[in-house]
């Protein structure tokens, strides 16, 4: 599937905030939106304030950006957030939350989403027991996500279950970082997801 490949810290000054994409460098004072903040581009230092439909677009890039998602696959997540019951908005957080490339994110596997997505590609996790190398595979209530056992062993594992042992797990999710797996106990709830977005202007966005 096509992929952004350019430079990543250009998506996180282009929406004016930190997108995390980049793992340690993203804490660090390297980061480019601390060092340079404003948009890049030729105009990006005389950008004006957007307008009410430009603020709703720059929303739903920040999600897409955030868990790296492409427009038309965005757009089915939209879709179904709004066949669902409940506040649209929030259902289209859960559903990108329950991806397993975030959830294995979550886990404290991998120092961001791009990097979380590359392990379950390479077939390193299994959902209750099977392997599944698919990154927007749909994690349910009850779901056990493992390491899989053959890549336990491996030097690179074992220092990605040390750094995942340390790092801080959401509610719904339960570590047992030494088994290298989590269940999800519960579904996630709008507190619990931690990226500074307000849905709503999203939902207005497809509204229009
Ligand atoms: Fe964004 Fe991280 Fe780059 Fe900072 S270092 S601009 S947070 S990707």
């Amino acid at each position: 599937m096509a992929r952004y490949t350019g430079a990543v810290c250009r998506l996180c000054r282009r929406e004016g905030m930190k997108l995390y994409l980049k793992g340690d460098r993203c804490y660090s004072d390297k980061c480019s939106v601390g060092r340079r903040a404003y948009a890049p581009g030729q105009h990006g230092m005389s950008r004006k304030k957007p307008s009410g439909y430009g603020m709703q677009l720059r929303e739903k890039q920040k999600v897409k950006r955030v868990y790296g998602i492409l427009e038309n696959q965005f757009a089915l997540y939209f879709e179904e957030a709004a066949r669902q019951k409940g506040v649209t908005g929030e259902n289209l957080l859960r559903l990108l939350e329950l991806r397993l490339d975030n959830v294995v994110y979550r886990m404290g596997y991998g120092d961001s989403r791009k990097e979380a997505r590359q392990l379950v590609r390479h077939g390193h996790f299994t959902v209750n027991g099977k392997k599944v190398d698919i990154p927007s595979y749909q994690v349910k209530l009850n779901d056990l996500i493992a390491v899989k056992e053959g890549s336990k062993k491996s030097e690179k594992f074992k220092a990605l279950a040390e750094d995942a042992a340390v790092k801080t797990m959401p509610q719904w999710l339960t570590v047992n970082a030494e088994m290298g797996e989590a269940r999800v106990v519960a579904l996630p709830a709008r507190e619990d997801i931690d990226i500074p977005i307000e849905e709503h202007l999203i939902v207005e966005l497809y509204s229009r």
